[in-house]
């Protein structure tokens, strides 16, 4: 048979744009080999704009297939824009312009990455002369956002700065085919940042049933041996947290088999280059773990070393074996890797203010000096619907922006009180800072101006509008009235449909579904189950959750058994209330409250509906941490199951689950808790579904903190999609309070765009 060669190309010339995270990630070098492999000529250089380049010669069209398939693992490309030019006679060799020249600015930070598998293989190489050293980088990982202070991200900028090159460090900084040309941090045992212990004695203090205070990539952890129960519930008495799980590290995807089940998905998302912690389904080996780690939860936390410092304490506890081989078998070392946070304060990253506010915690405190600049919890990752849902958006994930639809007006939103996160934008890109917390403290008040002022310095844009919760008394509100800025409130649910409305790019009208603990509506009462109509910065709240009463007001929203009183009242069986939840706390009083209304503010919250559930099923009578009821009564779902007639739409289209409350008394807990799970899904479609009907709108967002509950999204997405609805969930920022302020930005630039500012 014939066969016919493909024509070779002919001499092209191109000019290429390349925006998205290109500089600090290696990508000039990895234009240039390419360019050099496809025997090109021309040029690279990093401009204001992202990179800039023109190649010439006779595969071009390969070259562009390569740039975007084999780009560098921490790049990003948002756009390439490819324009012909005539070629130029002579042009031969390849070149790397001095990029100083040309007034460039890396204009964006890329996020910290984990240690890359070429780093590993010489962290335990004996003949390189990095082994060992816990501080090893290259341009392909290692930390960025939280050794950055400010652009341009260059190595001034860093907590580098003090850390002088040696000779063998600068030559291959200078070298466009080394693997650090131009890597920022990087360092060796000559000249870089070194550890107070040697890792030995690290390991050896753990394995005798020590806790260590051990500082990380953007604060320190409180390590010790997960298996060792009395180290593990010394830590959580010292932590001041009753029940809150604990994530666990351990060496290698192969060593996470034993303890929990994890399919092809859950593993990518553990061995992703941002690294979360991620929740997965305990395996039987789980057992094998101290009680204290994840107790009441068929969950449990794991996360995989994402520092060299953590690969060398199994490398050490595996007695020191040579290259990666090992890290493809089962290791026994389990690690409890929890954030070293006191008492709802920020996570320590400082030596200094370890060893004074962790003293009566950790036994030894492990530090090294290169500084921390800003801090970064882990982020918390489960997968649902197939897909990677952030529960905690922070190290890893962050400054990496959210792409909006539009160009915008630069604005700055401030989120709300409960897991606090800010959000600057900057043209249609929106950036949201990592977890900051809860504003509870003074501290963590000054982790929030931190954060905002270091996402400032970072992003480089002038907001010219505020946005904030409409609550007048958050910090974060109060925050944003001192401010020279117009400032515009923004309700709660409203923000969490915008959230993920943003994210999807969506403007125009759809539906919105927050399912939610508590915001405040217009109407000065706590919101919480909002069917919304949302078009561009504006909403029309269509119906909502049948409020329940607060008995007592906030201590309600910790302590279930106080929801299942307020049921309990509803259904006109007060006298109930004493009898089956004296044994929780003050029962008689409360139903005093509640006929006499008295402390009983209402709420069309959905959380404390689970609350109600959970409180009526004898699950979690009083919550040692938030969302433990609902997280309890989830865990005890296997297949969720139908209550006949369990809920009721009234005229002013509110949703009532009170049949379906009455039928969990007295119910078997896992029971109870399938009958919730499905009635509660089966409502909510069957409302969404109606509203659909009346206003013609065909898509449905769904946000507020009650989606990360697996069960609840899933059965939400099917349901409403069978009923021909487009559902949008959140994708990149969490469904939580943690992605408010991306929902509140997004609707402060549309406002400003609309009233031309
Ligand atoms: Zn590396
Ligand atoms: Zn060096
Ligand atoms: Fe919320």
């Amino acid at each position: 048979m014939p066969c016919t060669p493909e024509p070779p190309e002919a001499v092209r010339r191109c000019r290429l744009r390349i925006r998205g995270q290109v500089q600090g990630v290696g990508f000039r070098p990895h234009v240039y080999a390419l360019a050099l492999s496809r025997g090109l000529s021309g040029w690279v250089t990093n401009d204001t704009e992202g990179v800039l380049a023109e190649v010439q010669g006779r595969a071009v069209r390969d070259f562009l297939a390569d740039l975007v398939d084999r780009a560098p693992p921490l790049a990003r490309i948002d756009d390439i824009r490819v324009e012909d030019r005539p070629p130029s006679a002579g042009a031969e060799d390849f070149a790397i312009l001095d990029s100083s020249r040309a007034g460039a600015v890396a204009t964006e930070v890329p996020p910290d990455a984990a240690v890359c598998p070429a780093c590993l293989e010489e962290l335990f190489d004996p003949q390189d002369r990095r082994y060992r050293y816990p501080f090893l980088t290259c341009t392909h990982c290692g930390p960025r956002f939280t050794i950055t202070g400010q652009l341009p991200y260059d190595r001034p900028q860093t907590s580098m700065a003090g850390f002088a090159l040696c000779a063998a460090c600068e030559r291959e900084y200078r070298d466009p085919a080394d693997r650090r040309f131009h890597a920022q941090p990087i360092a060796c045992p000559d000249c870089g940042p070194q550890l107070s212990m040697p890792v030995e004695k690290i390991v050896a203090r753990l394995m005798a049933g020590e806790i260590l205070a051990i500082k990380g990539l953007g604060g320190f952890h409180l390590a010790c041996d997960a298996r060792n129960a009395a180290a593990v519930s010394r830590l959580r008495r010292a932590k001041q947290r009753d029940g809150k799980p604990f994530a666990v590290m351990v060496a290698g995807l192969a060593s996470v088999g034993g303890l929990a089940e994890a399919d092809a998905d859950e593993a990518a998302l553990l061995t992703g280059i941002d690294r979360p912690v991620v929740l997965l389904r305990k395996a039987a080996g789980a057992a094998a773990l101290a009680d204290g780690i994840a107790p009441g939860l068929p969950w449990l936390g794991v996360l995989l070393p994402y520092t060299p410092l953590h690969a060398l304490l199994f490398h050490e506890a595996a007695g020191r074996p040579n290259g990666t081989g090992w890290l493809q078998q089962p290791q026994d070392l389990v690690l409890v890797m929890t954030s070293a946070n006191v008492g709802g304060e920020p996570l320590v990253i400082d030596g200094k203010d370890a060893a004074r506010r962790l003293g009566g915690i950790a036994d030894a405190t492990v530090d090294h000096d290169r500084p921390i600049v800003v801090r970064a919890d882990d982020g918390v990752v489960r997968r649902v619907a197939g897909r990677p849902l952030w529960i905690r958006r922070a190290r890893g994930a962050v400054p990496r922006p959210v792409r909006l639809a539009r160009t915008l007006p630069p604005v700055l939103a401030l989120g709300a009180h409960f897991k606090s996160t800010v959000c600057l934008t900057r043209g249609a890109d929106a950036f949201l800072s990592q977890h900051i917390g809860d504003l509870d403290t003074a501290e963590s008040l000054r982790f929030f101006e931190e954060a905002v002022a270091h996402l400032r310095r970072l992003v480089g844009s002038e907001p010219v509008l505020v946005a904030h919760d409409r609550h007048p008394d958050y910090a974060s509100t109060r925050f944003a009235d001192g401010l020279d800025l117009p400032a515009l409130p923004v309700q709660h649910h409203h923000a969490h449909v915008a959230a993920v409305a943003a994210e999807h790019g969506v403007a125009g009208p759809l539906l919105g579904l927050a399912l939610d603990g508590v915001g405040l509506g217009d109407d000065g009462t706590a919101w919480g189950g909002e069917l919304m109509e949302v078009d561009g910065a504006h909403y029309r709240r269509l119906g909502h959750l049948a409020e329940l009463p607060l008995p007592g007001g906030d201590a309600a929203a910790t302590q279930p058994w106080r929801m299942a009183a307020a049921v309990l009242h509803q259904l006109g069986r007060s006298g109930e209330i004493a009898p089956r939840l004296a044994a929780h706390g003050p029962a008689a009083e409360l139903a005093e409250l509640l006929r006499r209304g008295l402390r009983c503010p209402p709420t069309s919250s959905a959380g404390r509906l689970f609350d109600a559930a959970a409180g009526l099923l004898g699950i979690c009578p009083v919550a040692s941490y938030e969302a433990e009821a609902a997280m309890r009564l989830e865990g005890l779902v296997s297949v969720p199951r139908l209550q006949p007639g369990g809920w009721t739409i009234d005229d002013h289209n509110r949703l009532g689950l009170l049949p379906l409350l009455e039928a969990l008394i007295g119910c078997d807990p896992q029971v109870g808790a399938e009958l919730f799970h499905g009635t509660l899904i089966a409502g909510l479609v069957d409302w969404v579904g109606r509203a659909a009907e009346a206003t013609g709108l065909t898509q449905v967002a769904l946000g507020g903190g009650c989606l990360a509950n697996r069960v609840l999204a899933e059965g939400l997405i099917d349901g409403l999609t069978a009923h021909g609805l487009a559902v949008l969930t959140a994708r990149n920022v969490p469904p939580n309070d943690g992605g408010l302020a991306l929902g509140q930005a997004w609707i402060a630039g549309l406002w400003a765009a609309d009233n031309g500012m």
